[in-house]
């Protein structure tokens, strides 16, 4: 089953890419194993896979413990200061920065553990009251401020774009997302250069790919349906 979702999503995202006129691999598909056993994950592995995103700390420390081949795991989560150093040292990127307090822990982590840590700073693109993240207007001088931390890298941006019935109405929020990047690549701040932006998941990945994402977060698609209740 999660073989046979892999392929389809794959081949959605290679059409979203021809048809935006990107190259496939540009794109890099995050498999979101959040909540699910080991077995599946070992699933996607077999079937080729090597990115998992988590959202929290101790689950995917755990995970990572027991996986059987090196694989490399996306926090992308809301992060509290305490969790911090299960996820430094642990994953390869940290997609969900959302303010400058969490910036200077994980800076001060990393300077601990002696490691860059690939970060990317979460925008909350639709200001919704519900959502983590920087407000559009407030990310530049973020970056500004982040980029000061001699163990953080700025790789990009996240967003987690509004839940909607119609995904086409996400579009914009993707389209503005990359505008923000060239807009702060395009200020020349020291020490940044942002190639990627997290954006799309299960319900709304192609059009985001559409609209410049590098890389997407798809767990229903992939997995099936999360159950919360045990
Ligand atoms: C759970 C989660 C996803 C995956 O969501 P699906 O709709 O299951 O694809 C992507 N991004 C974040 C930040 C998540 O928490």
């Amino acid at each position: 089953m999660i073989k046979e979702n892999l392929a389809l999503v794959q081949d959605k995202i290679q059409k979203a890419c021809e048809r935006a006129g990107r190259a496939c691999d540009e794109v890099t598909l995050i498999a979101v194993s959040k909540t699910k056993p080991l077995s599946m994950i070992e699933e996607a592995m077999e079937a080729g896979m090597q990115e998992f995103g988590e959202n929290k700390p101790q689950e995917m420390r755990d995970k990572a413990k027991l996986v059987s081949a090196p694989v490399n795991w996306h926090m992308i989560g809301s992060l509290q200061s305490n969790k911090i150093k299960y996820v430094v040292g642990t994953a390869c990127m940290i997609h969900s920065v959302d303010s400058l307090a969490l910036a200077a822990a994980i800076e001060k982590e990393a300077a601990k553990k002696n490691l860059l840590m690939d970060i990317l700073l979460e925008v909350n693109m639709a200001g919704e009251e519900s959502k983590h993240g920087f407000l559009p207007e407030e990310v530049s001088a973020a970056v500004q401020e982040a980029a000061k931390h001699p163990h953080l890298k700025i790789r990009g941006l996240m967003t987690v774009a509004p839940y909607t019935e119609n995904a086409e109405e996400n579009r914009i929020y993707f389209r503005k997302m990359k505008e923000l990047l060239v807009d702060i690549n395009a200020k020349n701040i020291d020490n940044v250069f942002m190639d990627s932006l997290s954006m799309g998941m299960s319900s709304d990945y192609e059009i985001a790919i559409e609209e410049g994402a590098t890389m997407v977060r798809v767990g229903t698609g992939i997995f099936g349906e999360r159950n919360y209740s045990h």
